[in-house]
């Protein structure tokens, strides 16, 4: 398959150290409130490469950390914990905070149908390993000690900006936010990898280590966590576009100095999810999270298939407009496919499938171009194919595209058969709500929803669509 690879800026045929085995490694939340929907989208994106992967017959095995510990608010070496600041926010401590938010990440990626990674790894778990690297690098001369913290020495590297050309606007990521600048660090772009000075006395997670008690950078995390899973080479790693400089270019700098030797050979690099008013961010703006959506009746699988709808690689703009118009279009696919479901007799025709499998393959397979993949599968329902050559189409794409299409198909074709037992002035009502909720006029839609409880039937908002049942 062809990916782009942002280490080189281009797209390239992807080929794996090993023959058929595939290292993958994917930067994790920082566990200190809800992830919003922008964070998520790239999950779902690196979700379909994962499962394209495998759909292609390759043996995937994906590593990703839980930052539980020292991810401060700046990209840089400065701000304040964000962990201690989630934990200082709720009243609680530092380990409840973490526990909360990695079982809600967790929740909202079951949700959008994002399978969890082969390896998890909280960083507070691998602190020995942190440590051991970091010595390895003090030995080698890749890193000092300055002010009581350790720092990565970026001036020993040949290279440093391996993602792009040197921009002044680059090192200004670290002193950014109105923080003032480390006076310790030799170069500018040199990072922490050990801090033993925390401008808060009430840090709760400190560890004993060769240069002080302290607690690790977050650059480093990333770069142990994969070596000791992975080994010493890594076929893909992935991350939001944000994490490119400067967490993943720092990543790199600590691997290869540790290694000795070039480290991962392909980078995948999702793009931002904007609003209208731009990037965005926990800070600014509605916090747009799933248990948002779903509060506002979205299907979880809707906002999938939102994304879907356009290229990993491009910014996506998120609007409840596009939202609403990626749930009629997926609503209508769904409504497409459930009639199929009533007679899947017949052999399956072999040159139809093969035919629109090879196009769902030249679509994946160039750079996951999922718009084009979703539209093979209307192809698929173009096609004059039978119902069950579609079916084994439909299901095997959906191993890749993960939109519950079968079930969902089979869950409308059964609430069809269903729906004339329901009195037409309830049917009216429900109309009348589905029109109030899309436009969120969520206050009359509450009162519709008591009327039709009046007359004896009881509404549900479900993944599947409204569900009426007799109360
Ligand atoms: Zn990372």
């Amino acid at each position: 398959m062809q990916l782009y690879n942002s280490l080189s800026h281009k797209k390239e045929e992807f080929i794996p150290r090993e023959a058929g085995k595939v290292s993958m490694y994917t930067c994790g939340p920082t566990v200190y409130h809800y992830a919003h929907i922008g964070n998520l989208r790239s999950y779902i994106m690196e979700d379909i490469l994962e499962k394209y992967l495998r759909f292609t017959g390759l043996d995937v095995k994906r590593v990703m950390n839980i930052t539980d510990v020292g991810h401060l608010t700046s990209d840089g070496d400065t701000g304040d914990d964000k962990m201690l600041k989630g934990a200082k926010r709720e009243h609680k401590t530092v380990m409840e905070i973490a526990k909360f938010y990695t079982d809600a990440f967790f929740a909202d990626c079951a949700k959008l149908n994002i399978k969890t990674p082969d390896v998890v790894v909280p960083a507070t778990t691998y602190i020995d390993e942190f440590i051991r690297v970091i010595s390895v690098l003090m030995d080698k001369g890749y890193a000092y000690e300055a002010g009581g913290n350790i720092y990565f020495d970026t001036s020993k590297l040949e290279k440093y900006y391996v993602f792009n050309d040197f921009k002044e606007e680059d090192l200004a990521v670290g002193v950014r936010e109105g923080v003032e600048e480390d006076g310790n660090k030799r170069n500018k772009a040199d990072f922490v990898l050990w801090f033993t000075k925390s401008k808060f006395d009430d840090q709760e997670l400190k560890w004993e280590s060769p240069w002080g008690v302290g607690y690790p950078g977050w650059h480093i995390e990333c770069s142990c966590i994969s070596m000791k899973n992975l080994g010493d080479y890594l076929d893909i790693h992935c991350g939001g576009i944000d994490n490119a400089f400067p967490h993943h270019t720092n990543e790199i700098a600590q691997s290869e100095a540790y290694l000795g030797h070039e480290w991962c050979n392909y980078w995948f690099h999702v793009h931002h999810l904007n609003t209208n008013s731009g990037k965005m961010s926990k800070s600014s703006g509605e916090f747009l999270t799933v248990s948002l959506l779903e509060e506002k009746g979205y299907d979880p699988l809707v906002y999938r298939f939102f994304c879907l709808q356009s290229h990993y690689r491009k910014s996506l703009v998120f609007s409840w407009e596009n939202l609403d118009n990626a749930k009629v279009t997926f609503d209508k696919l769904i409504a497409k496919i459930a009639p199929l479901t009533a007679d899947k007799s017949g052999d399956i025709d072999k040159a139809e499938y093969d035919r629109l499998m090879a196009a769902f393959n030249e679509a994946l397979g160039n750079d996951i171009n999922t718009a084009m993949g979703i539209t093979v599968l209307y192809d698929v329902l173009k096609s004059g194919a039978n119902n069950a050559t579609k079916l084994a189409l439909i299901g095997k794409f959906d191993e890749v595209l993960g939109l519950d299409l079968i079930k969902k198909a089979e869950a409308k074709a059964s609430s069809a058969d269903e729906t004339p037992d329901i009195p037409a002035e309830v049917m009216e009502l429900v109309e009348q709500r589905k029109a109030a909720r899309k436009e969120k006029n969520f206050a009359l839609a509450d009162e519709l929803r008591d009327r039709i409880a009046a007359l004896g039937y009881e509404i549900k908002e479900t993944r599947e669509g409204t569900q009426i049942n007799k109360l």
